[in-house]
């Protein structure tokens, strides 16, 4: 694949700084080493970094010629609350925290842009290297943006990336319009009546009430949503009871929805305070549903896609650059970015073969380090077509 060359050369590295992350994962708003090693790789290599951002982000910024031209490039820089199963050497050290997500990769490829291109230096304007905390949840993009990100860092376009282990190697995805989706967190507290495990008619089981909940939940989207939108309704935690002979007291469910637009969003909450509440008081309990609402979805600029477009195609070939599809149900915060500012959100193929295919958020999973030099050369090509020497 025709990455950049000194790039390239440059990919044993970069699978070292990765490998690296990878073996120390850091929780959102907690990335502390992480932010400690970005800031002192750009600072070596003469880039401008200003730090505190959103606690733990951070900004380098690399200004050559005299365009007032500007781009901002977004890495995330946070790993998940989980315990990795992989036993390769770069498994995490730090236990109960994982890169699932490949935010390693996302990190060490925008470092490997920046070393290129404080060392190429061949363009004409500002680049606003933008590494964020906290995408998995803690919304570190949107507190960014909150906290003047793009007045203090004026970018004409906003680029992010992200990688696809359903894309394969070699290729890359860039459609405009909508690419991610409202992601929003639910929690259901389920208060019955606890007792002796042996006598169930003297209690109220919260247990049984939760689990009519669970499949009850599911018939929102099955028959309630419209066949032809999307929606998603994940119950991924169940709470209750600490003993095999006593029915507890309350069960506890935590789970997310996820939509493509804000007309099934708003359908979907009042549906399920409905069946929620109506099923716990049919078996005479009560149920309360909290509800929250997280990251919009990302909508790719028309423009800012095009570009990125443009550029990918030189990296890897315009047969290889995707340019159409649908949406993903997953959430990402790069959409508040790109409310700020036009943006788009790439995606990059990592499935080769075996390698790369084991779906981001599962314990197996591993970033290719084969696509580092991908992204490097994918950013490094944007910003030298975004900011021409003239
Ligand atoms: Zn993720
Ligand atoms: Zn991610």
């Amino acid at each position: 694949m025709p990455a950049i060359n000194r790039i390239a050369a440059a990919a044993a590295e970069m699978t070292e700084w990765r490998r690296d992350l990878h073996a120390h994962p850091e929780l959102g708003f907690e990335e502390v080493r992480t932010s400690q090693i970005v800031a002192e790789k750009l600072q070596s290599w003469g880039i401008t970094v200003t730090r505190d951002i959103a606690t733990t982000g951070l900004v380098g910024t690399l200004k050559v010629g005299t365009s007032d031209r500007a781009i901002g490039i977004r890495a995330d820089m946070d790993a998940l609350p989980m315990t990795e199963e992989n036993g390769f050497e770069h498994a995490s050290q730090n236990p109960g925290r994982m890169h699932a997500c490949g935010h390693d990769g996302h990190t060490t490829i925008l470092l490997g842009a920046a070393k290129y291109l404080a060392e190429t230096r061949n363009f004409d304007g500002t680049v606003h290297f933008i590494f964020q905390p906290a995408e998995e949840g803690g919304g570190g993009g949107r507190v960014m943006v909150e906290e003047g990100l793009f007045d203090r860092f004026p970018c004409d376009f906003v680029f992010g990336l992200h990688n696809d282990t359903a894309i394969p190697y070699g290729k890359m995805r860039a459609v405009p319009g909508a690419v991610s989706a409202h992601s929003d967190r639910f929690w259901v507290h389920i208060k019955g009546k606890g007792g002796h495990a042996a006598r169930p008619a003297a209690a109220i089981d919260p247990v049984v009430i939760g689990s009519h909940i669970v499949l009850a939940l599911q018939s929102i989207v099955a028959r309630r949503v419209d066949a032809l939108d999307s929606a998603v309704i994940s119950i991924t935690q169940f709470h209750a009871g600490s003993a095999g002979n006593v029915i507890p007291d309350e069960a506890k469910l935590n789970g997310t929805v996820r939509t493509l637009t804000t007309e099934v969003q708003e359908t979907i909450e009042p549906l399920m305070r409905q069946i929620i509440e109506s099923t716990a008081a049919a078996h005479g309990a009560s149920a309360t549903l909290e509800y929250s609402r997280g990251y919009p979805p990302v909508v790719n600029h028309q423009e800012a896609t095009e570009r990125a477009v443009r550029a990918a195609a030189r990296i890897v070939g315009e047969e290889n650059v995707i340019r159409s599809g649908r949406p993903r149900m997953g959430g990402e915060d790069f959409s508040y970015m790109a409310q700020k500012v036009p943006g788009c959100f790439i995606r990059v193929g990592q499935a080769q073969g075996d390698k790369g295919t084991t779906s981001v958020h599962h314990p197996l999973y591993d970033f290719n380090d084969d696509i580092l030099p991908l992204g490097a050369s994918l950013w490094a090509t944007l910003v030298e077509q975004e900011l021409p020497r003239s």
